[in-house]
């Protein structure tokens, strides 16, 4: 536990019907008590009640009306007594409530803070911890479903078991190492630690397949819009946010590190990528050659190219297409209000390249998005954009680490097959169980975990 007591505003500063001033720390219950006057003189205040009065200044002046909880330790969200004061949600009653916290000995909240505090007083893990900012930070009801789903543990022991099943195995192996002329121990600790590191590797298998869907779920879809000039790129751009303006609010106050230009097509999320300047970047492709287009399509993971149903298609477009074809791609043929039918190009394009998924469109008389929409899902998630019920990897963080601990386990797999000695073989367990562990941050760094929390806002 923590010496020192913490405070911040907890709601975004801004105007708002109420905001938060949340304190947490061994002092939270004094300074709520000294900086607070109950309507009705309350003598020992219940934990989790709210009660009404007014947050009084240093001189006994009323400085807002608020209603403040007293949240005894454990059952918090940090495990320490918490205080959490409601005032009016204007930037100036929310200032001198912080203020009146710290001038009583309360200490200014970094960012991410009480996270932190929930996570190294073991309250949750640190996947769990980031599964918070996740939710904080979803934009579709899937990214949502799949980070509270971290949140109350699922990925988290998923990890706990498989390194539940490797670390009595490697115990065994320690016990080998240690009694030497038990031949018998080696044996067992062989036969075990070959079948366990087995199917452990099968599980890290299983868990690193989620890794792209559910990257893709929870961050969107990387998404670029590519084609020669005049076809209705920046058209296009422009009807998806505008259908997503109708689904998600904008967010204010969201932070560097949230793609902002990401749309919301039917549930998916679509982050379009190079987000600098969207609206010059797709012209900006076009311009690159092809060299070039294929470095800024690097990080897509879709590139829906657009084509212009009452132009031919050129040997520029083929060049492009080609280059984008090696990843998933999806034609618009776009303008069709000026054809009768889309026929020509689409046949063109059908005898350069067989099977891609083609969308008739036309942006001005708003047709076709729904049909993109389905081509995405069958193209991308074959079918089924829903997340799967057991446990899913969504942050790159952790899927870096399952793929170490995987490198691990099959390098000690094949020491195993050549017979090295079995101390040696231990040390490849023990990385692959320390890579495993920083998912859930038992063997994480106090450097990468503040980085972590670093990363969350001021008040979480
Ligand atoms: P970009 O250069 O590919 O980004 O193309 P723009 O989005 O700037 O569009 C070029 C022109 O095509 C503009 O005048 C648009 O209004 C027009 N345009 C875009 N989509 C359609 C469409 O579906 N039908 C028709 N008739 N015109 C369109
Ligand atoms: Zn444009």
């Amino acid at each position: 536990m923590h010496e020192d007591t913490i405070a911040a505003i907890a709601t975004p500063v801004g105007e708002g019907g109420i905001g938060i001033v949340r304190i947490s720390g061994p002092q939270a219950k004094d300074i709520g008590k000294e900086l607070f006057r109950f309507h009705r003189p309350v003598q020992n205040p219940q934990s989790h009640k709210l009660y009404y009065g007014h947050v009084i200044g240093e001189g006994g002046e009323v400085l807002d009306e608020a209603l403040l909880a007293f949240m005894h330790s454990p059952r918090t969200y940090t495990t320490e007594d918490v205080v959490e004061i409601n005032c009016h949600g204007g930037i100036m009653p929310l200032k001198k409530t912080l203020e009146r916290t710290l001038q009583l000995g309360a200490r200014l909240a970094e960012a991410g803070e009480f996270t932190q505090r929930a996570f190294l007083n073991g309250r949750i893990d640190l996947a769990q911890a980031e599964a918070v900012i996740q939710i904080i930070r979803a934009r579709t009801e899937t990214a949502m479903q799949l980070s509270v789903a971290q949140l109350q543990g699922r990925l988290s022991q998923k990890v706990g078991e498989i390194r539940q099943q490797l670390l009595s195995v490697l115990a065994h192996m320690e016990a080998s190492i240690d009694f030497p002329e038990h031949q018998d121990v080696e044996d067992v600790a062989f036969v075990q630690l070959r079948e366990a590191a087995e199917l452990a590797h099968k599980e890290i298998d299983l868990l690193l397949q989620t890794a792209d869907k559910g990257r893709i779920l929870r961050e969107g879809l990387r998404t670029a819009i590519v084609g020669r000039p005049n076809v209705g790129k920046s058209s296009l751009l422009n009807a998806l946010l505008k259908e997503q303006r109708a689904i998600v609010t904008d967010i204010p106050g969201t932070t560097r590190d949230v793609l902002e230009e990401s749309v919301n097509l039917g549930g998916i999320a679509l982050t379009m990528v190079d987000t600098a300047g969207i609206r010059e970047t797709t012209d900006t492709v076009e311009k690159m050659g092809v060299e070039r287009s294929r470095e800024a399509l690097g990080q897509a993971d879709l590139v829906l190219y657009v084509l212009d149903a009452s132009d031919d298609l050129t040997a520029e477009d083929i060049e492009l297409l080609q280059a984008a074809g090696e990843k998933p791609l999806i034609v618009i043929v776009n303008k069709t209000d000026l054809v009768s039918s889309p026929a020509d190009v689409t046949t063109k394009l059908h005898s350069e390249l067989a099977s891609v998924p083609v969308v008739p469109m036309s942006v001005v008389e708003n047709r076709g998005l729904q049909e993109l929409e389905e081509a995405i899902v069958s193209l991308v998630f074959q079918g089924d954009v829903k997340p799967s019920q057991s446990a899913m990897v969504t942050s790159a963080r952790h899927k870096d680490a399952l793929s170490r601990s995987l490198t691990f386990l099959q390098d000690m797999l094949s020491a195993l097959e050549s017979g090295f000695a079995i101390d040696l073989l231990a040390i490849d367990l023990h990385s692959a169980l320390d890579a495993l562990g920083e998912i859930t941050g038992e063997t994480v760094g106090a450097d990468l975990a503040d980085e972590i929390f670093s990363a969350f806002c001021i008040g979480k």
